[in-house]
């Protein structure tokens, strides 16, 4: 199964892609997560997105197309895989539909008013990814691997904003764009996790 998750930064797509790809057992691919991993690394490419990224903007579409195409193709993918933070833009998504078909994009609706209290009280874990809120780790560390919880530079307060617009204006039209292609299946985000999850399951059989 190809799918595709969407929904506004902070919406829970990550937990949500995590979900679905332990119970499908196939690939979680976030470009925000990959995007993260080559600055943590100092590549060439990290260089290039690290200031649109600390500035809450979106990647340029080649850059960002040229590194999924790289990453679908990969063997990992063959029986599927779940697209996270891709695509983003039009541009991605006409690129997207070139390389490869699409069989469901998931739409996590969401409250955009509520999600940058959400963002803002974010935390992560640097080591491992694993991601929670400040008032469900009041000790600041992870439960996963103890390493300390950190802010991610992009869900500052001044820069959340800036990405709920972005969402607002690039990503948001992608909803009727996958409406249109017969691809789309809303899922009402502001429920509690496990709720969420059931209604994505519902959402694929
Ligand atoms: P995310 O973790 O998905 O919220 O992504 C964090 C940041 O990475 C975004 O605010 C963008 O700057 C960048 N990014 C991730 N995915 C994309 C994409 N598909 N297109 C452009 N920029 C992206």
């Amino acid at each position: 199964m190809n799918l595709i998750i969407m929904g506004a930064p902070g919406s829970g797509k990550g937990t949500q892609a995590a979900l679905i790809c332990k119970a499908h057992n196939i690939p979680h691919i976030s470009t925000g997560d990959i995007l993260r991993k080559n600055i943590a690394d100092g590549t060439e490419l990290g260089k290039q997105a690290k200031a649109f990224m600390d500035a809450g903007k979106l990647v340029p579409d080649e850059l960002v197309v040229a590194l999924l195409k790289d990453r679908i193709e990969q063997a990992d993918c063959k029986n599927g895989f779940l697209l996270d933070g891709f695509p983003r833009t039009k541009a991605q998504a006409d690129a997207l539909g070139k390389i490869v078909n699409i069989d469901v994009a998931l739409n996590l609706e969401t409250d955009l008013g509520k999600l940058a209290d959400r963002m803002a009280s974010r935390r992560v874990c640097p080591k491992c990814g694993y991601s929670t809120s400040a008032s469900a780790a009041p000790d600041g560390k992870c439960k996963e691997c103890g390493e300390a919880l950190i802010i991610r530079d992009d869900d500052k307060r001044e820069v959340v904003e800036n990405r709920l617009k972005v969402y607002a204006e690039n990503t948001a039209p992608l909803v009727d764009y996958y409406k249109a292609a017969g691809l789309l299946k809303n899922i009402d985000g502001m429920q509690a996790i496990d709720d969420v999850n059931k209604a994505i399951e519902a959402a694929l059989k």
